[in-house]
């Protein structure tokens, strides 16, 4: 077996939307972003999705079993290719029910990969950060525009996203610190934590992974 089973943790703005992306490319695991696949269940309309919606529109959280069953349902699909899942869980609860669920499958996951950075280096990445209504990407101090407030690709004018005010920025960090951040100690005391520096340059963090995940690979064959 060399499935690699795997779990992202760290805070908004550390990198992980980028280190996923290369990681299922380089490893050719299958990625589990649990906000896109929420999304897809509701607009697909699936039994899970009906009842995810039912929750939201109620102004209430989606419940843990929900989730996980969503998460499942992709794990099973996936068969022995492995996952990377991120976004889930954020929570020792959540954690602790993800690793039942797994055991009923015969799996366990192989890593959780921490990729850490101080709040203030968070705060200064997400609150620079600017896109247009395409997507593009810039932020005003390392990666500005052309010509401020507006696309070098497409000319759209670029706006701050809501979740990037330094004001959400410091609310979503303190959701981190108080309810995701026992989780390392968690992964930590199960022999499964590995930890990146996410305030490196991001090819040297891609790298220092996949180092890590080829020795894990080697041991698993073992
Ligand atoms: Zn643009």
């Amino acid at each position: 077996m060399s499935e690699l089973n795997l779990i992202l943790l760290g805070p908004p703005g550390a990198g992980k939307g980028t280190q996923a992306s290369r990681l299922t490319e380089d490893f050719g695991l299958p990625y589990i972003g649990t906000g896109d696949l929420l999304r897809e269940h509701v607009d697909e309309g699936t039994d899970l999705g009906r009842q995810a919606k039912e929750h939201m529109e109620g102004g209430g959280l989606v419940p843990d079993d929900l989730v996980i069953a969503m998460i499942l349902d992709k794990v099973d699909e996936e068969g022995d290719d492995g996952f990377l899942l991120d976004g889930f869980p954020r929570t020792v609860v959540q954690a602790d029910a993800l690793a039942e669920e797994l055991e009923k499958r015969d799996r366990r996951l192989t890593a959780a990969l921490l990729i850490h950075a101080p709040d203030e280096v968070v705060i200064r990445r997400l609150s620079g950060r600017r896109q247009c209504s395409e997507g593009h990407l810039y932020h005003v101090n390392f990666d500005p525009p052309k010509h401020e407030g507006k696309c070098d690709q497409c000319g759209k004018p670029l706006h701050q996203r809501s979740d990037d005010e330094p004001e959400k920025v410091k609310k979503r960090l303190a959701t981190y610190h108080e309810k995701t951040e026992p989780l390392i100690d968690y992964y930590e005391d199960r022999g499964l934590l590995r930890r990146f520096d996410g305030t490196q340059d991001k090819v040297k963090v891609h790298d220092h992974i996949r180092a890590t995940l080829a020795t894990l690979r080697l041991e698993e064959r073992l």
